[in-house]
């Protein structure tokens, strides 16, 4: 099965997208404009990514001293993908936007994500403009976000630090106020900026004419003294090279200096860059300080900048999901081709007869409908998360209010659960390949590095966890984890008038059941401590249940599906559901365990005695 025929599947019969062009918004549009764009996408994808997906891995980022080079594919790529109109698909259209439907312009993303993840750092940059267009000032919008959105400048999101990964609130980047007029900059309130940003992705290249950083420090407060805690956060725009007021380069070099390149597991088609922000290697106005116009209010820069969370993490879920897939279909295509053994019958092996495929051995077939159920049921969640984006910002207010909600809830599902599974999808990738798949004759290999790094950023599997445990389900009083409760009820009603699904419908139901008590049990003695001890595995168990409710949905759309759609592929989905429930579902009782004890063998285990 194709992408692009699972991607039609689950956007027109299951999500019915095409219905999103009866909003004013999106009234321009229909399922041919839609499926123009993924044409344009699979084809940019098919002939500039996939191609030179393990050329961007063996001919990683180099510093010559003073540029960092990368191999010619990857400036075409990005030409490519800009000249699409892509970086700006969701804008409206007088910033020259396409006014598409986040969900379509997610799916879209998939086809890049699936032919060369790390080639493309077009996140970066329209999260960045896309965060400017909310957060900035009229003028601030013209100069950068629009040539960010034309492909001429690109973006970075620089928050780490070397000292700082997890916990931002101990950043020490500082920000003091330059000259006495620094507030009547038509650019935004001047400020120095000096401070070290460590793995600042996309940070140093030619690719672009201009690189614009979007950074966090803190501005000192009275005493001088930088104030503790997210609170003293401010957002600043830094680009490279100063501009004026019309957008044009000045020809000046602001001084933010590349300390380093970090060479890195995976995801090597991008640079990963520590950078000194105001050392004076590049003195403006023979001052050491690197210019930085503010973003929005003082001390409300960590706001800002999560105003792109939701979407910033449901595309590094499409990444982990389309990185699965890749494997997926990598190890299908091995499997259906690749002879070895022969099948065990009562009388034992006939050595004399040929070989099977070993697709044909069902442990094969139980790896490959473990990744096809990962990477298909992923692929469902991050499209249904997309789909609540538009709700979000274009439904009526109470359906608006939902999905509101329901997206602060699903989105650490859909950042860490494809991040975790689908990884785990490349890992049974290389098993289907034996020993070949350990090796970089295979693209497998690499699946499994680019794709490692998804757990770590964007907050980490275990921050992304005591988000989920120790905030999610709790705000608004238990609100949207209800509201989830009552979708996933409806799922099972549904499901339980049928057959083939009744089943199914009810472990759904218990499951769910068995979180809601947990999250209670968690939480009983009121201590976080108690609570969060094992978020980890209460985020796999809540993850696991709302896949299976993502499968049981996306089976009830098989059944209401007509004729016309393939037999093959509809048996396909049935049986990734049914994989799902039997071979899945039943861990989450595990998992659940030590979240409703409130176990606390590992927050107990003394440091010594590891
Ligand atoms: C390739 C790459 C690209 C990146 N791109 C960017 C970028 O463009 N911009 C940017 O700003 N950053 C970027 N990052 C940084 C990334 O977001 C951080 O690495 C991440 O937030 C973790 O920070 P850290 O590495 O300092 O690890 P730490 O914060 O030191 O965490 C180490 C471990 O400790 C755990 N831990 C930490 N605190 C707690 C706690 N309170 N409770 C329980 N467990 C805890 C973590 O879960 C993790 O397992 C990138 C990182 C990488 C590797």
């Amino acid at each position: 099965m194709s992408l692009r025929s699972t991607i039609d599947f689950l956007l027109y019969p299951w999500l019915g997208a095409e219905s999103l062009n009866q909003r004013e918004r999106f009234a321009d549009h229909s399922r041919e404009t839609f499926d123009a764009v993924f044409d344009t996408c699979e084809r940019i994808a098919r002939e500039k990514y996939a191609p030179f997906n393990r050329l961007v891995d063996t001919q990683e980022p180099q510093f010559d001293g003073e540029k960092v080079i990368l191999p010619q594919a990857t400036h075409d790529a990005q030409k490519a993908y800009a000249a699409s109109g892509m970086l700006g698909a969701a804008q409206d259209y007088n910033v020259g936007g396409m006014q598409l439907p986040y969900t379509v312009e997610a799916a879209a993303n998939a086809f890049f994500a699936m032919a060369s993840v790390s080639m493309g750092s077009s996140l970066l940059t329209t999260g960045n403009a896309n965060l400017l267009m909310v957060h900035g000032t009229p003028m601030q919008k013209d100069v950068f976000a629009k040539n960010e959105f034309s492909g001429r400048f690109s973006g970075t999101m620089c928050l780490s630090e070397p000292q700082a990964g997890s916990s931002l609130s101990d950043i020490t980047t500082r920000a003091l106020p330059d000259g006495a007029d620094f507030e009547s900059d038509p650019l935004g309130p001047r400020y120095r900026l000096k401070g070290n940003k460590m793995w600042i992705s996309a940070g140093e290249h030619e690719l672009t004419d201009n690189i614009i950083h979007l950074v966090l420090a803190k501005i000192p407060g009275a005493d001088g003294r930088l104030i503790p805690g997210t609170k003293g956060i401010s957002l600043f725009i830094v680009p490279k090279k100063l501009v004026g007021n019309d957008g044009e380069l000045t020809g000046v070099r602001n001084d933010v200096a590349l300390a380093g390149l970090n060479h890195k597991l995976g995801w090597r088609g991008t640079t990963n860059t520590l950078l000194n922000f105001g050392e004076g290697k590049y003195p403006v106005n023979g001052e050491a300080g690197a210019v930085g116009y503010l973003v929005g209010k003082p001390h409300e820069g960590l706001r800002c900048m999560f105003h792109m969370m939701n979407e910033a993490r449901i595309a590094i879920g499409m990444a982990a999901t389309m990185l699965g897939m890749a494997g997926y279909h990598a190890s299908l295509d091995y499997a259906r081709n690749r002879p070895q053994g022969r099948p065990m019958t009562g009388a034992g092996k006939d050595a004399s007869a040929p070989q099977s495929r070993i697709i044909e051995h069902a442990d094969v077939k139980r790896m490959l409908l473990a990744q096809k159920s990962y990477c298909e049921g992923a692929l469902a969640l991050e499209l249904y998360c997309a789909r609540l984006v538009d709700e979000q910002h274009t439904a009526a207010p109470q359906a608006a209010d939902e999905a509101r909600l329901l997206l602060e809830v699903l989105t650490p599902i859909a950042k860490s659960w494809p991040s975790e599974w689908c990884l785990e999808a490349n890992s049974l990738a290389i098993q289907v390949l034996g020993g070949y798949g350990y090796t970089r004759d295979f693209p497998v290999e690499q699946y499994w590095r680019d794709n490692r790094l998804n757990m770590i950023h964007e907050g980490t599997h275990g921050i992304q966890a005591m988000d989920l445990l120790g905030r999610k389900v709790l705000m608004e009083g238990g609100r949207g984890l209800e509201l989830l409760a009552a979708r996933i009820t409806a799922t099972a009603a549904r499901a339980s008038h049928l057959p083939e699904l009744a089943t199914h419908a009810d472990a759904l139901a218990e499951a769910l059941e068995q979180v809601r008590e947990a999250t209670r049990a968690a939480w009983a003695t009121g201590e976080p401590g108690d609570a969060l001890a094992n978020a980890v595995p209460y985020m796999q168990a809540f993850g696991h249940t709302v896949l299976a409710w993502i499968w049981l949905d996306v089976a009830l759309a098989v059944q209401a599906s007509d004729a016309t759609q393939s037999i093959a592929e509809n048996t396909g989905r049935m049986g990734a559901m049914r994989y799902f429930y039997h071979y899945e579902l039943p861990k989450t009782a595990a998992w659940l365990q030590v979240v409703c004890n409130r176990d606390r063998t590992c927050a107990d285990f003394p440091e010594a005695s590891f």
